[in-house]
């Protein structure tokens, strides 16, 4: 089994993103309830995606170093869809929270302290753009990197909208904008953390990868040679970046039982070359014993 590597330098990057993110996130709670912002306390629910984005970059990395034990065959692989799973939970309950106190906030909008909501957007607007410039050298071919890096790239908006709100509030008065930001911060967040629940449901589910095509698979599978059918298909995910797959495969009558570790070795070479699944179970078979003996 083998996993995306991340270098030592990617890895350095990313912890130096995580540890500004993190920090900016507390800063910017905090900074929330003292200005009584509900748009910075949005904006901080919105950086919380990011610091999970990050740690689950780095937990993907990290893991991928820790051996499997005959307790754990996977090691740990799986822990990361779990705190997905975990770390979406928590945002939906966040985002609906947001709504709810924009709701009340309507109502009666309370005053809030402008200048320094301004200065604590400024600032995450420098942390947005460090982030950027930092994970956009370290991306490339990392798609956990690529991921944390559009996640950073989407959080310059959140900072944006907050220092819009505080210019408005801070020009004119009109506490609304407040709220009204917190709102349009909050529904951001909603569609991502939806992503993440699906993607982290699927992988439990043992669901097709979606990059994957199962048609495609039996396909380049079939036109080996001394293939005749296969049934009893299987692509799921491990974690993200490590794809498994397993498979029957009936050989034609022509050919002997000889050519059997052959034919599957070939299987496992196609595979793997097509569609970059490095973990591969074949069962060769004589004949389709498919109807009546087996479920799947
Ligand atoms: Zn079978």
């Amino acid at each position: 089994m083998e996993k995306i590597s991340v270098t030592a330098q990617k890895r350095r990057s990313l912890w130096i993103v995580f540890g500004l993110t993190f920090t900016y996130f507390v800063v910017e709670v905090i900074g929330g309830l003292l200005t009584n912002s509900l748009a910075l306390l949005a904006d901080a629910a919105h950086m919380l995606t990011d610091v999970g984005g990050l740690g689950l970059a780095l937990f993907a990395a990290w893991m991928s170093a820790k051996p499997a034990t005959p307790q754990r065959t996977y090691g740990y692989y799986r822990v990361e869809i779990l705190t997905a799973l975990a770390n979406a939970a928590v945002l939906f309950l966040m985002s609906f929270f947001i709504l709810y106190e924009a709701y009340r906030r309507f109502q009666e909008p309370p005053e809030v302290a402008s200048l320094p909501m301004l200065a604590v957007a400024a600032v995450g607007l420098v942390v947005n753009l460090i982030g950027i410039a930092m994970l956009r050298k370290a991306s490339g071919d990392s798609l956990n990197i690529k991921g944390a890096y559009l996640e950073v790239v989407g959080d310059l908006l959140g900072s944006v909208g907050v220092l819009i709100a505080g210019v408005v509030m801070l020009t004119t008065g009109w506490y609304y904008a407040d709220p009204l930001f917190g709102v349009g911060i909050g529904l951001f967040i909603l569609p991502r953390t939806w992503g993440l629940m699906a993607q982290a449901v699927n992988v439990l589910l043992e669901a097709t990868p979606s990059h994957i095509n199962l048609a495609e698979v039996e396909q380049v599978m079939l036109k080996i040679a001394g293939v005749a059918s296969v049934h009893d298909l299987h692509v799921w995910t491990l974690t993200s970046g490590i794809d498994a797959l397993s498979a029957h495969v009936v050989l034609t009558e022509s050919v002997g039982t000889s050519v059997a570790e052959a034919v599957s070795e070939r299987v496992a070479v196609a595979v793997k070359e097509k569609f970059g699944i490095g973990h591969t179970t074949i069962q060769v078979e004589r004949r389709d014993r498919k109807s009546s003996e087996e479920p799947f």
